[in-house]
Formats: structure tokens, C-alpha cells, sequence
């Protein structure tokens, strides 16, 4: 397999940036999730990658070859997407097999490849059988057979799990994940589902509005959020946002809101409130940091509950606290009700800052 590394790659269609400035490596062996809203320039990056349409600046390389003007059949790529696009009238076995036979490779090493792709796929059992004969993701375990015949460089997937229903993604979410580690193979996996790249990618490369916003490990994104787009994007539900106003206090700071109450800030966190641009900061917290009280405590602030959904293990609630909706879970037993006065503690060792008017996350300094 091969690196695959991405130099400042620019797609533009009229005045449109589809994709801007995009700096990314991606590890001989990797998986990289590309993830982010619709529109955002995840499919446009990865047939970029491909050669299925033309750069409008950058460089891109896959193992030693600079590649911008090579066609697709020539950058040693397998594309997986999420119609499988499978031959109909074709046997498992034969469509594994046609593109051996579109390069004329022996009869017999295309045999030996097909076998090999199968055993690993767990599919031999179906080579005889039609597309139509097959559940949906044993048609997804063939579209990666077909991938994995020829010996790519790295594997390009589009959303391929999107036309499966909710169990079946889940399941081939596994596979998927196991196929890129006993193949050690490179690959780059274009998904809108968060929880897809935080469950399956080394590395995840969030995309907004055709810029780059962050590219780290899932774990690292999860923790250390850059901006307030990734820390809302990634997480569910997602990371509340309430924005209020730095007030000093002494050597330390509060957040005020327009209420009229303050949550006094511990001196960590005041250090990175008065690295903002202005007054304007925003408080974020994940939902599992959050504790909700029937009656006012130290460092609580007021809220009022909105919604209470209960799944079973967990009660999830949304509280409005100054305007802003906050996600909070919290285990079955704590009976709380729609429009019920709370109060909420954020754990101050948890939560994230980030600046009102840049939207960056605000380090400590
Ligand atoms: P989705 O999840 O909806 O597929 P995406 O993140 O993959 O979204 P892209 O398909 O890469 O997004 O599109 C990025 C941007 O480029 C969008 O604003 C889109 O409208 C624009 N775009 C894509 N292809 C074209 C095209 N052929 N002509 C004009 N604009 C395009």
C-alpha cells in the first residue's frame, strides 16, 4: 500500500472554493475518515484523489508518483461507492474477476486473486450466486472484493455503507475496519456520519465550507476541539454552546449572562477566558459532563428543561440555559419533567471555551 499526501489542493467551479487549500497526509497503512456536512467538499477531495476530475491547483502524490496528471486507471486506486454498482448478470465470481480480465492477466492468477479476495471477504460460499441473490451487505462484500483483486494502492470509498439499513451498517462498519487492519491497507473513506469516522479511522480530516478544519486522531477531535464548528460536528448528541460574556472578578473571571447570573470560572479556565478577542466567550459541554439539580448549589446556573427522552440505559434532556440549548444525559433514575426549573453544574475540569468572535478554541496560557 501508500502514502497518499495532499499539497495545498484547490478546487474551485466558478467562484465556488469546493475545496480549499486542503493539506492532508495520509499514512501507508492508515484509515482517514473525511467527514462534514453535506456540501462540504468530502466527495470532491476524494475524486480529486482519484483523477476523476481535474485539480484546479495543489499537488497530490500516492506512494512516490506525483499523480495530478495522471488518469484514474493509471493512479493503482480501487473505488468502493456506496451503489455497489455490480454487474447484474454477472456471477460473484465474474464480477471479482472482470477487471483481472480487462488487464488480461492468466486465467489462473485471476482464479488465485478471486479465491484470495473471497476467503478474506468471507464470500466464497457465494461466487456462483447473482447480485440479486445476495443480502446487501454481502453486495457491499463483494464491491470491496472487487477493490481488493486488484492490488490497489489505497482504497477510495464513498459513503459505501449509506444504502444499508441501520444494523447492517453497523455490522459492516466492523468488517470494514477488520479489512483495513488484516490488509494493513491504506484508506480514505468519505462519510457525513461523525460516528462512522470517529468509530472506524485512525484519523479523521473534518471538513467545513471546503476548508480543512481539523485533522487528528477521533480521540484527540472528541477532546480537543479546534473550533466551535468541529466541537458542535463531532460528539452525539452534540456539544452545547452557550455564549455569554467574560467578567473579571478579582484575579479571576466569570461568565455572565444576560439574565444576571455568573459561573465563576476556576483559574485555569480564566487564563484561557482572558485569551479572548473581546468580551465575547463561548462555553461548551459534552452532554455526559453535565449534572443537572433540583435546587440551587455552589456554581450551578438556572436552566429549564425542554425536552426529556429516555432511551433505556440513559435520559437524555434538553435544558435551555440563557437561550441556549443544552444537551445533558443522565441515568434513568433522576425523574425530571418538560418546563421543571433546574440547575446545572458543568465540570469545570471539562468544559471548552472558545472565542465569540474568532469561534476558536481558547487555550490556556
Ligand atoms: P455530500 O455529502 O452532499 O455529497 P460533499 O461534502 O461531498 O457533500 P461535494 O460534493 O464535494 O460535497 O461538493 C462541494 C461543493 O462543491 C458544494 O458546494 C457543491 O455544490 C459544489 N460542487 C460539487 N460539484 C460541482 C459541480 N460539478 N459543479 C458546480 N459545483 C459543484
Amino acid at each position: 500500500m501508500a502514502q497518499v499526501v495532499l499539497k495545498d489542493v484547490v478546487k474551485t467551479y466558478g467562484s465556488v472554493y469546493a475545496v480549499n487549500h486542503v493539506s492532508l497526509t495520509v499514512e501507508d497503512g492508515e484509515f482517514v475518515a473525511l467527514v462534514g456536512p453535506s456540501g462540504c467538499g468530502k466527495t470532491t477531495t476524494l475524486n480529486l484523489i482519484a483523477g476523476l476530475i481535474p485539480m484546479s491547483g495543489g499537488d497530490i502524490t500516492i506512494g512516490d508518483r506525483l499523480v495530478n496528471d495522471l488518469d484514474p486507471k493509471d493512479r493503482d486506486i480501487a473505488m468502493v461507492f456506496q451503489n455497489y454498482a455490480l454487474y447484474p448478470q454477472k456471477s460473484v465470481f465474474k464480477n471479482l474477476a472482470f477487471p483481472l480480465q480487462m488487464r488480461k492477466l492468466p486465467k489462473e492468477e485471476i482464479d488465485k486473486k478471486v479465491r484470495d479476495a473471497a476467503k478474506v471477504l468471507d464470500i466464497t460460499h457465494l461466487l456462483e450466486r447473482k447480485p440479486r441473490e445476495l443480502s446487501g451487505g454481502q453486495q457491499q462484500r463483494v464491491a470491496l472484493g472487487r477493490a481488493l483483486v486488484r492490488d490497489p494502492r489505497a482504497f477510495l470509498m464513498d459513503e459505501p455503507l449509506s444504502n444499508l439499513d441501520a444494523k447492517l451498517r453497523v455490522q459492516m462498519r466492523s468488517e470494514i475496519k477488520r479489512f483495513h487492519q488484516d490488509l494493513n491497507a491504506t484508506v480514505v473513506y468519505v462519510t457525513h456520519d461523525q460516528l462512522e469516522a470517529v468509530t472506524m479511522a485512525d484519523k479523521m480530516a473534518v471538513m467545513n465550507g471546503g476548508y480543512l478544519q481539523q485533522y487528528d486522531a477521533p480521540a484527540n477531535v472528541f477532546e480537543n476541539p479546534k473550533n466551535m464548528f468541529v466541537a458542535s460536528f463531532v460528539g452525539s448528541p452534540a456539544m452545547s454552546l452557550i455564549p455569554l460574556e467574560a467578567v473579571t472578578r478579582g484575579t479571576d473571571v466569570a461568565l455572565a449572562s444576560p439574565e444576571g447570573w455568573e459561573l465563576p470560572l476556576s483559574p485555569e479556565n480564566s487564563r484561557k477566558a482572558l485569551g479572548a478577542s473581546s468580551n465575547k466567550v463561548v462555553l461548551g459541554a459534552r452532554h455526559s459532563t453535565i449534572k443537572l439539580h433540583k435546587t440551587p448549589q455552589p456554581g450551578t446556573v438556572p436552566g429549564k428543561v425542554y425536552t426529556v427522552e429516555p432511551t433505556g440505559d440513559v435520559t437524555f434532556a434538553q435544558v435551555f440555559v440563557s437561550g441556549a440549548t443544552v444537551n445533558v444525559s443522565m441515568p434513568p433514575s433522576f425523574a425530571i419533567h418538560t418546563d421543571e426549573e433546574v440547575y446545572v453544574e458543568f465540570d469545570q475540569a471539562r468544559i471548552h471555551l472558545f472565542d465569540g468572535e474568532t469561534e476558536m478554541a481558547l487555550a490556556a496560557r
